[in-house]
């Protein structure tokens, strides 16, 4: 048994898995919630046990990564004997600018390098940095593995990533696309290339595109399991509209509402990234589910916003399609890519000309939580559900670097 813990540390949550990397499994799990908020509260769950849940006040991610492993260690709901049976540690990194394309090995440079980034990723990269600092606190001399988001977006040439902006703008600040979910799609991205090469594909060849759809959605193209393309950009705001943000809108919409609106940069921020997307269409929810059933309850707004959800997908495939000359395989992935349906059918019907056969009535049908094959034999493209792992991701590149 060689145990990985996997942490994702947001600004008041931490995340965390232990996961048995000679076996693949996950041998337990949960999450640290109002980190340093009054009334913080972890809850765990060991694979073949109970969940639990303890109450006790955590000032910052080093009590909260303190508390995970006395329970992960805890005699009698615990899962191991001791902290010295964690061999590794594998931190989810949001944002590792133009340095960092691979994971890597956390050092006093590697810190720094994350520091740095903080501007590009102001919410994420000081929680990150927090919940490294915290295991380094309480678990020193155990090798941690920084897994950034944006490394997949590296690939992608300098034509892709530009913005059509005076150049100044990437040379003093640094603006272009780097993409985000980059765990998420080169994984399912692998597990794609994996099933092609089985039908005589070789690697190098495979033209995949990446659907990963969820409260956060983006899609991304690849040649040869190396990103072309992706929807996210600077900052995960660019894209599909999604649960609360509103994706792609003419820049010149932004300076216009903060005038009508009287908004501050910091305010049409919010207005932009918690009050758009599906929420702010519909005027419902955030959730595909409550837009599901209001519009199925004859709610006109939330199925406009599904609508435009499932336009905006479908145009991503196309254009990655032309940018891929073509494509062998479209993968959905995420929260609402492995479960709805309906939105899968939305974006694949009438998309013929691309290659696509797809059997609607399998789509209805097909397990969850499994991968599958959507497409019919002998369809030009594959079209695979392709359920996202990104913690088993970040272990086995922990371990790749760490063991
Ligand atoms: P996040 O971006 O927060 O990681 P997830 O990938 O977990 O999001 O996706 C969350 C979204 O998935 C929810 O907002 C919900 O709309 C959608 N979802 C989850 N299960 C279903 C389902 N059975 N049917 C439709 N949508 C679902």
């Amino acid at each position: 048994m060689t145990n990985i813990l996997v942490i994702n540390a947001g600004s008041s949550s931490l995340k965390y898995q232990l996961i048995d990397i000679d076996t693949e499994s996950v041998i337990a799990k949960g999450i640290c919630e109002r980190i340093g908020i009054p009334g913080s509260l972890l809850s765990y769950k060991p694979a073949d046990g109970e969940k639990f849940e303890k109450q006790q006040d955590m000032k910052d991610h080093k009590d909260a990564i303190q508390m995970v492993l006395e329970v992960l260690a805890d005699r009698e709901i615990g899962v191991i004997s001791d902290m010295s049976s964690i061999a590794a540690v594998g931190h989810r990194v949001l944002h590792g600018g133009e340095k960092y394309s691979e994971p890597v090995l956390i050092n006093d440079e590697v810190l720094a390098a994350i520091e740095e980034c903080i501007p590009l990723g102001p919410l994420h990269n000081p929680a990150n940095l927090m919940g490294i600092r915290g295991c380094m606190a309480v678990m020193p001399g155990v090798p941690m593995v920084a897994v950034f988001d944006t490394a997949w977006g590296q690939s992608m040439a300098k034509a892709a990533y530009m913005y059509g902006l005076p150049y100044e703008a990437y040379e003093k600040f640094k603006v272009r696309r780097y993409g985000f979910h980059g765990t998420s799609h080169r994984y399912v991205t692998g597990r794609a290339i994996a099933h092609l090469e089985k039908t005589g594909l070789p690697r190098e060849k495979a033209r995949v595109i990446t659907c990963h759809l969820g409260n956060g959605s983006s899609v991304s193209c690849s040649l040869g399991g190396k990103c072309v393309d992706t929807s996210m950009g600077l900052t995960p705001l660019e894209g599909p509209p999604m649960g609360t943000r509103c994706g792609s809108i003419d820049p010149a919409i932004v300076p216009f509402l903060m005038e009508k609106l009287g908004l501050t940069p910091s305010e049409m921020d919010t207005y932009m990234n918690k009050k758009s997307g599906m929420l702010g269409i519909s005027g419902v929810s955030s959730d595909f589910r409550d837009l599901d059933a209001a519009s199925r309850s004859g709610n006109e707004r939330a199925e406009l916003a599904l609508q435009m959800f499932a336009y905006k997908v479908k145009q991503y495939i196309g254009s990655y399609a032309a940018a891929l000359n073509g494509v062998d395989a479209i993968v959905f992935t995420a929260g609402v890519g492995e479960n709805d349906r309906r939105m899968r059918e939305m974006i694949l019907k009438d998309m013929e000309f691309l290659g696509l056969d797809v059997d609607f009535q399998y789509n209805q049908d097909c397990p969850r939580g499994e991968e599958v094959e959507l497409s019919r034999k002998g369809s030009r493209v594959h079209v695979y559900v392709i359920p996202t792992d990104e913690e088993m991701t970040i272990a086995r590149d922990t371990a790749a670097l760490a063991l």
